[in-house]
């Protein structure tokens, strides 16, 4: 899995980027050296009030300019709002491709995203990803208390709010059972809360966020059962009403899809929910029957 590292260190780098610049750079976790992200466009908008639209048009791309062929060739899908797509592929197809175009870390070289119809190089980057709340593996967590972690999801939240968020998120009961609740610390290595806790966490900060828009890596590492089946049921109650992509390795997600769009070698192959995609018996059908059968929780 850690084939995912790179194009997922892009997406947290720019994170941390965005902490330290409200936490102050000492408090936050795994400062990386990042670029200056490119400034807007001149007449870039900001994006009012969005309900989730999400349209692919003939969208191409390479992070060399194009000069071996492209990273993702030709994509072009729409999504309504309230929709989950799940990305499914090999290693290196360009899920995490689709993920850094949507949200802006890089832009199309041909082509265009539009969000309710509003192309996304005319918004402004800050004000489209304020419409976006990111759960990856590595759930990104900063030196500083659990409060102050899950209140990251929205500054203005008040501690009802925060532990509103937490419960919805499975999180409260846990964080209860700490001697400080809500004021302990994570250190710098997160030490003391688990890989599942962290998630739980994250999922608690998208809920505050309130997004229209949800991007979520599925972790591919194994947490307990327990911890795993609140994951799930936090993330079905973020998931509700919003348009999510998911890069998706758990059947379970995958079966329960929308749409589910099959990526290889930065082609989009297949489409079609689960029962669509068995009935093509093409990739994703073989995919099911070598790799998917045998992952079902
Ligand atoms: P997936 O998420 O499906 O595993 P990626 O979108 O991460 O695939 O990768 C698609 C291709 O782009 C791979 O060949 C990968 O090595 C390459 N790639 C990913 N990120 C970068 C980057 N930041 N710079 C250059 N090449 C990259």
């Amino acid at each position: 899995s850690r084939q995912f590292t790179r194009p997922l260190n892009d997406l947290a780098n720019q994170f941390n980027t965005l902490l330290s610049a409200i936490a102050g750079a000492e408090r936050v976790f795994n400062v990386l050296d990042e670029e200056e992200e490119r400034s807007d466009e001149e007449n870039a908008r900001e994006l009012e009030r969005v309900v989730g639209e999400v349209e692919f048009k003939d969208v191409s791309f390479s992070y060399d300019g194009a000069e071996e062929g492209d990273t993702v060739h030709d994509i072009s899908f729409s999504v309504s709002p309230g929709e989950t797509v799940a990305f499914v592929g090999p290693t290196g197809a360009g899920k995490t491709t689709l993920i850094n175009l949507i949200s802006r870390f890089y832009d199309a070289d041909s082509g265009s995203i539009l969000i309710d119809g509003q192309e996304t190089k005319q918004i402004k980057r800050e004000s489209l990803r304020s419409h976006m709340a990111f759960v990856l593996q590595d759930s990104f967590l900063f030196h500083g208390t659990i409060r102050e972690n899950i209140r990251y999801g929205r500054l203005s939240a008040t501690d009802e709010e925060v532990e509103e968020a937490a419960k919805l998120a499975n999180a409260h009961s846990f964080i209860m059972k700490f001697p400080d609740e809500y004021d302990t610390e994570i250190d710098q290595d997160g030490g003391g809360i688990s890989q599942g806790q962290k998630q739980l966490l994250s999922i608690a900060r998208a809920i505050l966020a309130n997004p229209s828009i949800l991007i979520l890596d599925e972790a591919t590492s194994s947490i307990d059962t327990i911890t795993e089946i609140k994951i799930q049921e936090a993330l079905e109650r973020l998931m509700e009403g919003r348009t999510s992509f998911v890069i998706a390795h758990r059947l379970n997600t995958i079966q329960k899809a929308d749409q589910i769009l099959i990526l290889r070698e930065g082609e989009l192959i297949e489409r079609g929910t689960h029962e669509e995609l068995l009935s093509q018996e093409g990739f994703y059908a073989d995919l099911y029957k070598s790799q998917l059968r045998k992952k079902v929780m």
